[in-house]
């Protein structure tokens, strides 16, 4: 990309970050310079910046692409909005940014199918500006379905829904959105109309309610019918939000916008509860959570399984020696590593706590399970991290114990760790295991 005349370029080197193209077009230096940092910096942009319309012709005129442009409505050479009449004329989406605004304003901005408008009237405005352009990028990894019998009807929502960058898969029966919601896992966000010829939209969130529940997918009811009931029922089967024709479009997106944003916060909310802090693996509670319910899927199918515990080996003298710090970074090696060796395989791998860790091992039995924990013992050793000036080694021990019968989770954890007492027992640097036992009991018979 080549930018001549009055033109400053941002965050065009370091080229892997960039996640898209910006182009502001802002005359004010102080607007500028924020937003072009806050551009490039926090969202990871390639950003261009212009000082007024014409230097943005000579831009676009001179082969420049961008994804986005973020314009000030008023320039010297623009004072009646011509900026934003040749953005959308060249088929940029546009974000507007404004110092005046009234209803003629929006209209007419609405009617050149800008993404959004930001108003300059606090401090907060420059945080919408980067927030509505952070959403613009982001929005390219949502799904929405929207269900509408009246093409035209669908076909408007589905285009304002893209004009927002929104993956956006629009159908026309109850039936067919059953049938998407089935084949397309990465649906976040259903739209639904009311009266449909199959089924109503009543009905069918009814029923997609049996399969999704609120937290993996949002609906939005929406109907032009006077019938103000009609909202009450659609959240009572299961919705999330209800909008009644004609919509502001403003209005519809930020609704969209919210329930998407719900969406996300519940799943940061779920990883950040399942996860350990400090090594970013599965914690204790998520391996008490979904190890009885793999054990019992392994059951049911006849699949044989078993369960470690891994312990690093005089952990505290290392900690005595080098220091917490040192021995967190430990910790996080430790961690990585086992992430690694066990990357694609069914076994689950969790931080129990302190310096102990859980490998719940699908497929392998206990005498399996003893080699390939034999294996994440011989690797871990081989494993250095730096402290201070040395590079320091450790050795694990760890216990072994083939999952039968109907005990608990707890049980069979607990055998795990009895078999990690005894590879303690017998030296560390070992594994040892219920399979092991039973080798040396009847190699002495
Ligand atoms: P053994 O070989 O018998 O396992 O001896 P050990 O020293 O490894 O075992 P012990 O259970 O006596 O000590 C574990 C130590 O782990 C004690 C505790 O201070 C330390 N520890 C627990 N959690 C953390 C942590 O998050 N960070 C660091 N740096 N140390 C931790
Ligand atoms: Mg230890
Ligand atoms: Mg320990």
């Amino acid at each position: 990309m080549s930018f001549n005349g009055d033109v400053t370029a941002v965050g065009l080197e370091g080229g892997s970050r960039v996640r898209g193209t910006v182009v502001l077009v802002e005359d004010t230096r102080l607007f500028s310079k924020v937003l072009s940092h806050r551009f490039s910096d926090e969202l990871g942009l390639s950003v261009a910046h212009v000082p007024s319309l014409a230097a943005l012709k000579e831009l676009v005129e001179g082969g420049n692409r961008f994804e986005l442009a973020v314009v000030d409505l008023t320039l010297p050479d623009s004072s009646d909005g011509e900026v934003v009449d040749y953005t959308s004329d060249n088929g940029i989406p546009t974000v507007v940014f404004t110092g005046r605004f009234d209803r003629d304003i929006r209209n007419a901005l609405m009617r050149r199918k800008v993404v959004d408008y930001v108003i300059k009237d606090s401090e907060r405005a420059i945080n919408s500006v980067v927030n509505t352009v952070k959403r613009f990028f982001n929005n390219q990894s949502n799904t929405i379905l929207v269900v509408d019998d009246m093409s035209s009807v669908r076909s408007n929502l589905v285009e304002l829904l893209k004009l927002q960058q929104y993956n956006v898969i629009g159908v026309g029966t109850g039936l067919e959105a059953l049938d998407v919601l089935n084949r397309f896992p990465e649906v976040e966000l259903m739209i639904t109309d009311y009266v449909m010829p199959d089924m109503d939209g009543y009905e069918l969130t009814q029923r997609v309610r049996r399969m999704f529940e609120t937290d993996e997918l949002g609906i939005i009811g929406i109907s032009s019918s006077s019938d103000r009931l009609l909202s009450a029922n659609f959240l009572k089967a299961g919705a999330n939000d209800f909008i009644y024709r004609p919509f502001v479009e403003e209005e519809l997106l930020c609704r969209v916008a919210n329930s998407l944003d719900m969406l996300q916060q519940i799943r940061n909310l779920k990883r950040a509860a399942a996860c350990d802090y400090l090594t970013g693996l599965f914690n204790r509670r998520y391996f008490f959570d979904r190890g009885p319910r793999q054990i019992g899927i392994g059951q049911r199918e006849s699949i044989p399984c078993s369960i470690a515990i891994l312990d690093i080996d005089h952990f505290k003298k290392l900690n005595d020696t080098y220091g917490h710090e040192i021995g967190d970074r430990v910790l996080i090696a430790v961690a990585h590593k086992l992430e690694n060796l066990l990357d694609g395989s069914p076994h689950l791998l969790s931080r129990l706590g302190g310096e102990e860790f859980g490998i719940l091992m699908t497929g392998l039995d206990s005498a399996a399970g003893t080699d390939y924990c034999d294996w994440l013992r011989h690797e871990l050793s081989r494993v250095r991290i730096v402290a201070d000036d040395e590079d320091l080694t450790i050795t694990v021990s760890i216990g072994v114990s083939g999952i039968e019968g109907d005990e608990t989770f707890d049980n069979h954890l607990n055998a795990a760790d009895q078999f990690l007492y005894m590879a303690k027992h017998q030296g560390r640097n070992r594994v040892y295991s219920d399979a092991l036992m039973a080798a040396s009991v009847s190699a002495a018979e």
